[in-house]
């Protein structure tokens, strides 16, 4: 598989090339191509035109992704495989994405035929009774979507499909070492009755990043990845419009009269779903004292009964690190923990990418491991005795996307909404659950907007007042 950058319908050669490797075997898959500042120019350029040029109806626009959904769901396995080979994800993991991709495309073609506006009820007003008023919602223009590596197709999923619902044309840079399933994306849309120009493809990193932040033309910009780089998107992009989905210490709160069985098992199994590189994924769990012995038991056993393997074998419950660097990182991580007091109950193996489950006790709040994103299959287990404390600890920390809490107590479970400062809260589920018709983002550092079919398609379409001057009989 070798390609150069997508524009205008056509696939164009680049000088430089990226080169995307078997995350498992090491082996080389393909190459895209790294286009230049000036490419990057043509390519947006291209988008612009084509937003002027092309009008979708809505109803078009809900045929082309009902058929996308059609080839997503008729190429799972080709799409699977290709993701679980440039991610390290598992294929059973890679499946469920696709099939996350093909809910996405559904629910953006229903989206599609009824964004609505609102009449105006200017004749409410003194002096006004010859007016009349109603909204209609206008797409942006140029979306662009910068997506990271752990969830390929189902970030540029949530990104692509409601820019296209909108009424937007789209420009999509995927994370450089997962390119490649970008290709196929791009191919089964315009196979799907994309016109040219509304979908262009581009690859590279921070430089190609940086001129599209720089390129006025772009009028939204929708951003999955690290604060890091979402606050550097912020800072760039002046006055235009962006949606940002960062990271998170995800906790999860397990009350004295939780079912501790369910929960530790949910636990660890979340802590683990693609090798825990999931921006939700259970990092911190706060179990009240009175069950902690159980818990841990039923977490380790979970964790130990865990096959940790090549993400290709269907039997594979973990998958890879994405990097052998990223396992460095954790090794470190979790070395300076046990170094200052931490206990390893579980885990803490490593075979180059691939990190074995690990359970961590006697953390402290200061370490890296509970206060900043850890990204990687590693469950701190924290106990508590008051409530108060533990909210205390949750929303101590400079993220905020979901929590989970399991108690079978309506009062707690109420008081606890209403407590952690988050963009969403799990009653007797794990910070690891999402459905993609949910409104989903996140407070302080994890993100600004909301993601999530009708939700992205608000966030990208304006509202555009009409007002009539009538002449009263
Ligand atoms: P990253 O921020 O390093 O990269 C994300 C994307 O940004 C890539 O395409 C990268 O090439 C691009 N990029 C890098 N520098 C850029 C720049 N200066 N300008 C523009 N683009 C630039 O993130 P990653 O390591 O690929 O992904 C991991 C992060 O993503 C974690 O923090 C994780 O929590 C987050 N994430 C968040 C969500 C969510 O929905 N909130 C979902 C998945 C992942």
């Amino acid at each position: 598989m070798n390609y150069g950058i997508f524009i205008g319908g056509s696939w164009i050669d680049t000088s430089e090339k990226i080169e995307v490797f078997n995350k498992y075997t090491k082996e080389l898959l393909g190459t895209v191509g790294k286009p230049n500042k000036q490419q990057v120019e043509e390519a947006v350029q291209n988008n612009k035109e084509a937003f002027k040029r092309v009008k979708l109806t809505p109803h078009q626009r809900s045929e082309i992704l009902a058929r996308m959904a059609d080839k997503l769901k008729e190429h799972k396995e080709e799409l699977a495989l290709l993701l679980t080979r440039e991610t390290g994800n598992t294929i059973r993991e890679s499946l469920a994405e696709i099939d996350r991709c093909v809910f996405t495309f559904t629910a953006c073609s229903e989206e599609a035929k009824r964004i609505v506006g609102e009449m105006l009820p200017i004749q409410g007003m003194k002096g006004y009774e010859n007016k009349f008023g109603y909204t209609v919602r206008v797409p942006v223009g140029v979306v662009c979507a910068i997506t990271p590596f752990n969830g390929p197709l189902n970030l540029a999923s949530h990104k692509v499909a409601p820019a296209i619902a909108a009424g937007n044309t789209v420009i999509l840079k995927p994370a450089p070492t997962t390119s490649l399933s970008a290709v196929r994306f791009v191919e089964l849309l315009m196979e799907s009755g994309l016109p040219a120009g509304y979908l262009n493809l581009i690859f590279g990193d921070a430089d190609v990043g940086t001129w599209l932040l720089q390129n006025p033309l772009i009028n939204f910009y929708s951003f999955t990845g690290s604060p890091e780089v979402g606050k550097k998107i912020k800072q760039e992009t002046g006055l235009r419009r962006v949606a940002l989905e960062l990271g998170n210490n995800s906790a999860t709160i397990v009350c004295s009269d939780a079912d501790v069985d369910l929960a530790a098992e949910l636990c660890a199994r979340k802590a683990v779903w693609k090798a825990g590189q999931v921006c939700i994924s259970v990092q911190r769990v706060y179990v009240h004292e009175s069950i902690l012995e159980g818990f841990i038991n039923k977490a380790k056993e979970i964790m130990e009964s865990l096959k940790v393997g090549n993400p290709e074998d269907m039997e594979t419950d973990v998958g890879l690190m994405h990097t052998p660097e990223a396992a460095d990182r954790i090794e470190q991580w979790i070395q300076e923990a046990v170094d200052n007091g931490a206990e390893v109950v579980s885990g803490y193996r490593r075979n180059d990418s691939q990190f074995y489950p690990t359970i961590l006790t006697n953390v402290k709040p200061d370490m890296k491991v509970v206060c900043k994103e850890i990204f990687a299959p590693v469950l701190s287990i924290i106990p508590f005795q008051k409530l108060e404390e533990v909210v205390h600890w949750v929303n101590d920390s400079e993220y905020g996307l979901q929590a989970g809490v399991f108690t079978n107590d309506i009062y707690t479970a109420h008081y606890l909404t209403e407590v952690i400062e988050v963009g969403g809260v799990n009653i007797n589920e794990t910070s690891n659950w999402r459905a993609d018709i949910i409104p989903y983002g996140g407070v302080k550092n994890s993100g600004i907007g909301r993601e999530g079919p009708r939700y992205s398609i608000e966030e990208m379409s304006e509202i555009k007042v009409i007002t009539y001057s009538l002449k009263l009989p």
